[in-house]
């Protein structure tokens, strides 16, 4: 099992090798983590190495997001290994190129650390990052490094592009649309709580080795997420053009406001229609919690969420990778969750807000 095994070599690296980052010098330290970037897409003329990449899509526009990590805030590495982040803070902006359904080629990373991480340390995140470039096809082009006072940040950038007609926006849905959503809701939540009570665990006995097996798709979905490159092919075989789309990051209930608010429409989401792995099923027994509260709340999902025009239903509707829960109504009916005991409940964003006070 994975954390376990984590556990068990947070023990052993006291003995590890341990390199200082200020004997490879900020150069050095380039050089040595970027050594393995080989050039896939030939939409990169130049990666790393010069003043600047150089990119050309020929005539299609170009579609650029960031996000930036912080240690404390938007990861903790007692439960997170280094890989896994590199891994996950590629794949958190990879999605939000997709979810304007279009290709990601190319991303710059910039990381900021304090002496407090040996060189060690960095290579298992290059490792990380090296793994999702590498599966998911794209050029790592550049990137900046530089020393903190405290702790580790990490800032993505990634760029992708399309077709000028294929680019798929949040302001697209029209009453009378279908809200489909791809895969299930709410693992990574929970694996997140799991992690989190294998922690508490740990500090009281060190020496304890639970059996994490019944919740390793849940800590997959926490530690490994991965992002959809595969619904806009999916969709295009299916000659289905979305009219709107996001990804779900901050949980489906905020990211199906963000559509209706761009958009101009209201929603009718189905608490019934809702797809959630059976391991989400039983691990919300076992935790007494609802099944739906963490779907529409949990967030990190990495899903997609879009709305399709109602004539496309017959197109979509025997994929297993798709759940048609909602349809898009007037806006002034308003944004409504219709119970399995059929009342109407107004939707409200619980997501995560990095903004929101404590005691809130
Ligand atoms: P400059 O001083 O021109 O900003 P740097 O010495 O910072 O150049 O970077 C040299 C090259 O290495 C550039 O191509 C830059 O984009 C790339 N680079 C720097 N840091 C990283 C990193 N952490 N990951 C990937 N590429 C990086
Ligand atoms: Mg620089």
């Amino acid at each position: 099992m994975i954390i376990c095994a984590y556990f068990s070599k947070m023990l052993a690296n006291k003995n590890e090798k341990r390199s200082e980052l200020s004997q490879l010098g900020e150069f050095g330290l380039i050089e040595h983590l970027t050594k393995n970037f080989k050039i896939q897409q030939k939409t990169t003329l130049r990666g790393i190495g010069d003043d600047a990449a150089v990119l050309n899509f020929d005539n299609e526009p170009c579609v650029v997001t960031t996000d930036l990590l912080i240690e404390g805030v938007h990861f903790d590495l007692s439960y997170m290994p280094l890989k896994h982040l590199g891994y996950k803070a590629v794949m958190v902006n990879l999605s939000d190129i997709y979810a304007m359904n279009a290709t990601a080629s190319q991303i710059t990373v910039s990381i900021a650390v304090s002496n407090r991480f040996p060189k060690e340390a960095l290579e298992e995140l290059y490792v990380g990052i090296e793994t999702a470039a590498k599966f998911y096809e794209i050029d790592v082009v550049g990137g900046d490094t530089t020393s903190s006072t405290k702790g580790m940040l990490i800032s993505i950038t990634a760029i992708g592009h399309a077709p000028k007609e294929t680019l798929v926006y949040r302001d697209g849905a029209k009453e009378g649309d279908l809200l489909v959503v791809t895969g299930d809701l709410g693992a990574a939540y929970l694996g997140f709580q799991i992690l989190e009570r294998e922690r508490q665990v740990f500090k009281a006995n060190p020496n304890s080795q639970p059996d994490l097996t019944p919740y390793s798709y849940l800590i997959e979905r926490q530690l490994k997420p991965e992002s959809r490159n595969d619904i806009s092919g999916l969709l295009d075989a299916l000659e289905v053009k979305p009219t709107s789309m996001i990804d779900i990051s901050d949980g489906l209930s905020s990211e199906i406001m963000h559509i209706c608010k761009a958009s101009g429409v209201g929603v009718n989401l189905y608490e019934d229609k809702l797809p959630l792995d059976p391991t989400v099923i039983a691990t919300c027994e076992e935790f007494d919690i609802s099944g739906t509260t963490v779907a529409l709340n949990g967030g990190e999902d990495y899903e997609l969420l879009f709305t399709i025009k109602q004539e496309d239903f017959p197109k979509i509707k025997a994929n297993p990778n798709l759940s048609v829960i909602g349809h898009m109504t007037e806006q002034k009916e308003g944004m409504h969750l219709i119970t399995r005991a059929n009342t109407k409940i107004a939707l409200q964003a619980q997501g995560w807000n990095s903004f929101t006070k404590e005691e809130d």
